[in-house]
């Protein structure tokens, strides 16, 4: 059998920057500077350059950054929040937490990402945010969402979870929003070695709550001046991020490359490739296909050792945990659409063109294979 292709290679990444990572972690231990030791200040710092944002807080992980978001908004209890219904869950959680409800919108087909022209639909007199997710890497339809939360006086909270670096018409994410979540997860574009997150903003007032709600609500040593939460960047996880940052640019250059490659070779097979639109800088976290054979062709690939993911299974709505809602199927026709029909298939930037090739014809062979064809 041929080598296996995972789904995502993080060794491949690790040997190539292994002398300075190893480097970066060990002078952490050296220096004792476990917490919020120099390297945390040096990464947001670095980080909201690369964001091109004024401030960035370090978190304990992208779903704190979210909840770190929501808190410091003070919604109040019956505040409806609008989410994508297509996207990782903690776009959700976060605004649960702080008691809000949540109201779903479907996304669009062609993008993935929340629909526009469904969000207006959705606002009621108790709407105080849009939550947006930069799904796969690619940048919502920011134009459309922005007037809409200018003409109903909303405020948008972007979650770039999947997206770090990406842009829609020249702008970076997390430019348009009050502020915008990150996850250093390791399998994201821009990963750590354990959990680490951040929140980006232009706004001076939020990035100083910010930064005392993430620890203790501590303003100097033992001076508490609101009810905060444990939740820092890790120093290692910040070093290691600090050696990985100037890399980012180039790993999405390489992500959209061979997306493209993915494209132009997928050609003519019966399957939707994702569209690449011309005004987004898309940074592929997600390589996504569409086809109504996917159980069959995910399967097809295991058995010649390509290991495919699917993102997500089950839309948030349909998800036990938001069962208060009363959602059920048929509420969200696309998200459900296509939780039965996404595959994503590998992509990082280590991945070779010969790889690709590899999987690109074990497809190829599905589709001429009876199974592929009944
Ligand atoms: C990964 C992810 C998160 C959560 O990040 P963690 O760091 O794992 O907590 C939130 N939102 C989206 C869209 C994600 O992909």
């Amino acid at each position: 059998m041929d080598e296996p292709i995972q789904f995502v290679d993080l060794k491949k990444q690790y040997l190539s920057l292994k002398p300075e990572i190893d480097a970066a972690i060990q002078r952490v231990i050296d220096t004792t500077a476990f917490i919020n030791g120099p390297d945390v200040s040096a990464f947001e710092n670095a980080f909201a350059r690369f964001c091109e944002t004024k401030y960035c807080i370090g978190t304990g992980s992208g779903q704190s950054a979210l909840e770190l978001i929501f808190e410091a908004l003070e919604l109040q209890k019956g505040d409806e929040v609008i989410v994508p219904v297509n996207s990782y869950i903690s776009t959700a959680l976060a605004p649960s937490f702080v008691g809000a409800k949540v109201v779903f919108v479907d996304c669009d087909p062609a993008s993935f990402n929340i629909d526009p022209k469904k969000i207006e639909k959705a606002i009621t007199r108790k709407t105080k945010v849009i939550a947006v997710t930069h799904l796969y890497g690619q940048a919502a339809q920011m134009d459309a969402i922005m007037s809409i939360a200018k003409k109903h006086g909303l405020l948008v909270v972007e979650d770039a979870a999947q997206a770090h670096g990406a842009r829609f018409k020249g702008k970076r994410v997390g430019n348009f929003g009050i502020a915008c979540a990150y996850s250093f997860y390791p399998g994201k574009n821009l990963g750590c070695y354990g959990d680490g997150g951040a929140i980006t903003t232009n706004n001076a007032v939020l990035a100083k709550k910010l930064r005392l709600l993430r620890y203790f609500g501590q303003t100097k040593k033992y001076i508490h001046t609101i009810k905060g939460h444990n939740s820092k960047l890790d120093t290692i996880q910040a070093a290691i991020l600090n050696v990985k940052l100037p890399h980012v640019e180039q790993w999405s250059d390489r992500r959209l490359e061979l997306a493209r490659y993915y494209n132009e070779t997928l050609k003519g097979l019966p399957l939707k490739t994702p569209a690449i639109d011309p005004n987004i800088k898309h940074v592929f976290h997600v390589y996504c296909i569409v086809t109504d054979k996917r159980d069959r062709l995910l399967q097809f690939l295991k058995d010649r050792n390509i290991f495919g993911n699917i993102h997500y299974p089950i839309p948030i709505h349909l998800q036990k945990a938001y069962r208060e809602l009363k959602h059920k199927r048929g509420d969200f026709p696309i998200a459900e659409h296509l939780a039965s029909r996404i595959l994503s298939l590998p992509l990082y930037p280590e991945l070779a063109f010969e790889e690709i090739d590899r999987i690109v014809e074990a497809i190829k062979e599905f589709y001429k294979d009876s199974r592929g064809s009944e």
